[in-house]
């Protein structure tokens, strides 16, 4: 999720970050690749199991997936159990995607309806690396159409922190500091949404 001044990578460039699903010997594995001013592949499991692979910007995306084939015998030793992960909503068509989430930019927008923002147009698309990006200047916000297989609590997070983007457009201190007056519990629900990235690369 990132506001439109933080969109780093040149246009048809290659994401600086992004889920990617590889078969290996272990079976399917998705993983995080992010790619940063470092030398050496460099591969972790946070405490949730989400496999992440930071390789240097140049690495091409053959090699990451080639590193994570070869380490999945480690990787899978040392994952969470998979009862860890919760289970996705159902798969819905696209009416009523389109209902799941128009309803939960309504539910949070008077949160930022006094600060003077829009009722900004919603657009939804399918997206590998992003839950919603927030085109402040036209005036409207993308979300994911797979935030209607998360729950609710989670789209009301997606959706306000793409409207908060309206009044902060990248994430400096002072979007922190909107999103946790309008949302204290904000964080909490950033950390469940990464149980779902799974939904991410259906
Ligand atoms: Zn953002």
């Amino acid at each position: 999720m990132r506001g439109q001044g933080r969109q780093s990578p040149p246009a048809g460039g290659p994401a600086m970050e992004q889920y990617r699903m590889v078969g290996t010997p272990e079976g399917p594995l998705t993983y995080r690749l992010v790619k940063k001013r470092i030398k050496n592949l460099n591969l972790r499991l946070d405490r949730r199991g989400e496999i992440i692979l930071s390789v240097p910007l140049r690495c091409p995306l053959e090699r990451a997936d080639s590193f994570v084939i070869e380490k999945s015998g480690w990787i899978v030793r040392h994952l969470p159990t998979p009862e860890q992960l919760p289970d996705l909503l159902p798969e819905v068509d696209r009416a009523a995607c389109a209902r799941l989430l128009g309803e939960a930019v309504a539910r949070v927008y008077p949160l930022v309806a006094p600060a003077g923002v829009p009722m900004p147009q919603l657009k939804l698309r399918k997206m590998k690396s992003q839950w919603g990006n927030c085109h402040y200047r036209q005036g409207y916000i993308t979300l994911n159409t797979a935030l209607a297989r998360c729950p609710e609590p989670l789209r009301d997070y997606v959706a306000l922190h793409e409207l908060v983007h309206f009044l902060h457009p990248d994430h400096g201190p002072g979007f922190y500091a909107a999103m946790d007056a309008r949302m204290p519990g904000w964080r909490k629900r950033r950390q469940e949404l990464k149980k779902y990235a799974q939904a991410l690369i259906l």
